[in-house]
């Protein structure tokens, strides 16, 4: 990845999102010119170790990391500014200098406090087991056209008639959903009238910026957030995001077309996780999956839920390999399956009696499903250290050779703790 100017990457969740996708994006930003987030919003969480240090980033592009790498929050993001401003203070105070390489869309839509109360609201309706931080009620209004876009905020003749226009419906709604709490105008438009003066030099249109930098022959990296089988269109539906999280969902949030792409790389880990509610066909026994849970550190980085882990899916990675255009995968994580001596591998499903290789479209029949297993060997030693492929056992060899022609897409990278060192390319 990267061997080339002019080269435009995007990385993808190949699972339920957590995948590592932070660590790959700070290891690949390292040789990008410019690393741009496309959708998603303070509901994903990465989190990257560099040397002792551990950061949390929800809204920033964890590139901001390197020096180098100018970062842009695309259009398809929904921007809560409360939590970026949060983020970018914490990185000031810890010697991240960000100024000039940072950029917001002019088109991205705001997540406003309103949102929030629909959220909470929402789900006590329908348990989708959302982060509540309102990104589905902001994709909902974006949707239904009555959103407030960055530029919507900055450039608003009359700011007051403009929220107290969308306050009313809100305070409707909320009145229909049974909540007690409302929307105040006053307190919004002080929120976004303090917000407005932070965005505004931060504000451009990064399209034009993504376009004009790679026909300047730079290097850009497209970030996903969360994972294909939360896709609104291709995942567990209704349980997943509000936003396409797939690849074709880059080109739409940065604003360049699908012929600018070079290649996509798909993230991995060397087992599989979930957190939300929505099946999860391999989940382990409660007694494995504990001892995955703890040797993964498998804790929400934006909520601190516990994940539920289970071993790797090759239906759903296979299934993310098509929908993603896959070129390359990049398997996380490998190091936290050092110690087991046996590892199952789901190669499939069975559902009703017949051999399902493919993603059911429903989860009523995904939830009916019976994985098909392999068992392979483990190798029982610690592979934290291993910098190429001779350096793993032979075990472990063989693990990712079988995910590799079960999935079919080539193996990349792999990846054998949190540090940005604990990487092999292949
Ligand atoms: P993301 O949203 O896809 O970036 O994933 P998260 O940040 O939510 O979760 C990934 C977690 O796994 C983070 O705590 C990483 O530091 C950690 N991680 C990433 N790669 C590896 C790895 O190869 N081994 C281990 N042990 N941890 C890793």
């Amino acid at each position: 990845m990267f061997d080339r100017k002019n080269t435009c990457v995007i990385v993808v969740g190949a699972q339920w999102g957590d995948e590592g996708k932070g660590k790959l994006v700070d290891v690949l930003a390292e040789r990008a010119d410019l690393v741009v987030r496309y959708q998603g919003g303070a509901n994903a969480g990465h989190t990257v170790v560099v040397g002792d240090r551990q950061f949390v980033l929800h809204q920033i592009p964890s590139g901001i990391l390197h020096g180098g790498a100018a970062c842009v929050v695309g259009n398809g993001v929904v921007l809560d500014p409360e939590t970026f401003f949060a983020e970018l203070d914490e990185l000031g105070t810890q010697g991240i200098d960000v100024t000039g390489r940072l950029w917001i869309s002019d088109r991205a839509h705001l997540v406003l406090p309103w949102h929030k109360l629909l959220d909470q609201a929402s789900e006590k309706h329908q348990q989708i087991g959302t982060t509540g931080r309102g990104i589905g009620p902001t994709y909902e209004d974006k949707i239904g056209r009555r959103g407030v876009r960055v530029a919507d905020l900055l450039g608003a003749p009359d700011l007051r008639a403009l929220l107290e226009d969308r306050i009313t419906r809100v305070n409707a709604v909320l009145g229909m959903l049974g909540a007690s709490v409302r929307a105040d105008l006053e307190e919004h438009i002080a929120f976004a009238t303090r917000l407005a003066e932070r965005l505004r030099p931060l504000t451009t249109d990064t399209g034009l910026l993504v376009y004009r930098a790679l026909r300047d022959g730079r290097r850009v990296l497209l970030e996903g957030a969360q994972g294909a089988m939360l896709d609104v269109d291709h995942g567990t539906y209704p349980f997943v995001t509000s936003s396409n999280t797939t690849a074709g969902g880059a080109t739409v949030g940065v604003g360049i077309g699908p012929t600018e792409i070079d290649g996509v790389l798909g993230v991995v880990k060397a087992y599989t996780t979930r957190v939300g509610n929505g099946p999860l066909p391999t989940c382990a026994t409660p007694d494995l999956e504990e001892r995955l849970r703890t040797l993964g550190g498998e804790f929400g980085a934006t909520t601190g839920r516990a994940r539920r882990c289970g071993w790797f899916d090759a239906t759903v990675v296979r299934y993310a390999v098509r929908v993603n255009g896959l070129t390359g995968l990049a398997v996380t994580k490998l190091d936290v399956l050092d110690t087991f001596a046996e590892i199952p591998v789901g190669i499939s499903y069975r559902l009703d009696d017949a051999v399902c290789e493919e993603m059911p479209s429903d989860v009523t029949r995904l939830e009916r499903v019976e994985p098909v297993y392999e068992v392979l060997p483990g190798w029982q030693q610690d592979t934290s250290g291993a910098r190429k492929l001779a350096d793993l056992p032979p075990a472990a060899r063989a693990y990712l050779d079988r995910l590799q022609d079960l999935s079919g897409a080539p193996i990349r990278y792999v990846s054998v703790g949190t540090r940005r060192d604990q990487i092999i390319e292949c």
